[in-house]
């Protein structure tokens, strides 16, 4: 029985996948705060080189990787295709699992699928300075993996729970030669604003993205880059999905469910939406599965509405669904996962009912990481565990009814940097902590008034 199917060099995707031109309805437009009239790519400039603000808008279906972003992709792409063969004998299902794994790149994510490209823009475009935000510090450390690549100096404003959890995250960002703040921090108008406020702040990521963001436009030279929720990012992440769907045919499977985990959609999106894609186009339709943390669960009990993608209200208003922007979740450990919105292009699929989305808790999703180590021999870092959550749940449902499906799913990343999280889950510490219902009331109250098109 094969277990690891490998595609070779040459068989990596030459072109990303960008679903805008398969849509059945086109996404709502992006919004100016001000003036609530759609934006074009001028507004868009002072923070993105041209190239990616091309790519965002753009309903072409394949867009070429260049050729430098492919030859340092080699490092670790194509990434392997694995059957869970122990897993699913663990699970006694008659289902067949299948994951893509992430975890091989530098950074031990799927990130860098889409830093490493955002980095070459810039660089192509005379930009000599990156400024983003970064959760887990996933996104940070892969962003600054790129920027030494090319040439760029990157500061990160990493969300304070997360810099005081994982110190060793920083330390990897400093290896690579990128400067890490705590947010919210001293060095931004807005984050002195927050903490004259909240000298104790935990931060968010929408505090972050407004530090990040505050920084970049005061800088001809410097810009920003989001790790996620953007278009662009998505359709950087689609070579997941292209090379997924060459492994499938090499094992001679098809997936009838495909499964991700969810913070801004970025990694879901990457696995989910050539398939998606290959559906509307005719093709078989599987079943889509979105998975997010209970007490961050934008797709499940967000509001499908226009907001601020940061808390400090400097971003365009896009349609999405949204916790609100000013809703700061628990601090839970699956830090990646803790941000208020979701990626429009996902909200829009949603809305379309063209996938599906669920939630569990932490200590759920961290006992299905451990079942899955224990027969599959990866930790998964604690937002892939949402994916194995959700993709046991599936083989379960499989089993109850007999049905020998084919499941696939994104495992994102390892959890080498998280072990502090899954020593808290063994001696019990781990709680489920609720977000608190009149906070994400009030944070739904305040979304910004947008009058519905005529
Ligand atoms: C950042 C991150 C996520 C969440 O971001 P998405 O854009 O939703 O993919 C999930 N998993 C891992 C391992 C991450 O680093």
């Amino acid at each position: 029985m094969q277990t690891k199917f490998l595609l070779e060099e040459h068989q990596m995707p030459k072109y990303w996948y960008n679903i805008q031109a398969d849509l059945p309805k086109p996404l709502p437009p992006v919004l100016h705060p001000g003036t609530l009239k759609p934006i074009g790519p001028d507004d868009l400039a002072p923070l993105f080189p041209m190239a990616l603000i091309a790519q965002e808008v753009s309903t072409e279906r394949e867009i070429e990787i260049p050729e430098p972003v492919r030859d340092v992709f080699r490092l670790w792409r194509p990434s392997p295709l694995y059957r869970a063969h122990r897993l699913e004998k663990a699970l006694g299902t008659p289902a067949r699992i299948f994951y893509k794994y992430e975890g091989v790149s530098p950074a031990g994510s799927h990130k860098p699928n889409t830093a490493v490209p955002q980095a070459f823009y810039n660089q192509q475009a005379g930009v000599k300075k990156l400024t983003t935000e970064t959760g887990a510090g996933q996104w940070g450390t892969s962003l600054a993996f790129a920027g030494s690549v090319f040439g760029l100096e990157v500061l990160v404003f990493q969300v304070r729970v997360s810099y005081d959890q994982k110190p060793y995250r920083r330390a990897v960002m400093q290896t690579y030669g990128a400067r890490c703040l705590p947010s919210p921090s001293t060095e931004t108008a807005y984050g002195r604003a927050v903490l004259a406020k909240q000298p104790d702040h935990p931060g968010s990521l929408g505090i972050a993205i407004s530090e990040a963001v505050e920084v970049a436009a005061q800088r001809d030279d410097t810009k920003y880059a989001l790790g996620s929720v953007l278009n662009h990012v998505l359709m950087h992440q689609t070579v997941i999905g292209l090379e997924a769907m060459e492994q499938m045919r090499m094992a001679d499977a098809w997936p009838d469910v495909i499964v991700g985990a969810t913070g801004g959609g970025s990694n879901f999106a990457g696995i989910a939406f050539p398939f998606i894609g290959h559906g509307l186009r005719g093709g078989a339709k599987p079943r889509i599965v979105a998975v997010e943390p209970a007490a961050c669960p934008s797709l499940t009990r967000g509001k499908y509405a226009y907001d601020f993608g940061d808390t400090g209200h400097m971003t365009p208003l896009t349609k999405m669904h949204t916790l609100g922007s000013t809703f700061t979740p628990p601090p839970f450990h699956a830090g990646g996962l803790r941000y208020h919105g979701m990626a429009p292009l996902v909200s829009h699929l949603k809305e379309l009912g063209l996938l599906e989305a669920t939630a569990y808790t932490q200590t759920e999703c961290f006992a299905a990481g451990v079942a899955f180590a224990r027969a599959e021999g990866i930790v998964p870092a604690p937002e892939a565990n949402h994916a194995v959550k959700g993709a046991i749940e599936e083989a379960l449902r499989c089993k109850r009814e007999g049905k020998a499906e084919t499941i696939l799913f994104n495992l994102c990343g390892h959890g080498h940097f998280d072990m502090a999280a899954y020593d808290k889950y063994f001696a019990g510490q781990l709680k489920d902590e609720a977000y608190d219902e009149k906070e994400l009331a009030m944070a739904l109250a305040g979304l910004p008034s947008v009058p519905e098109p005529a």
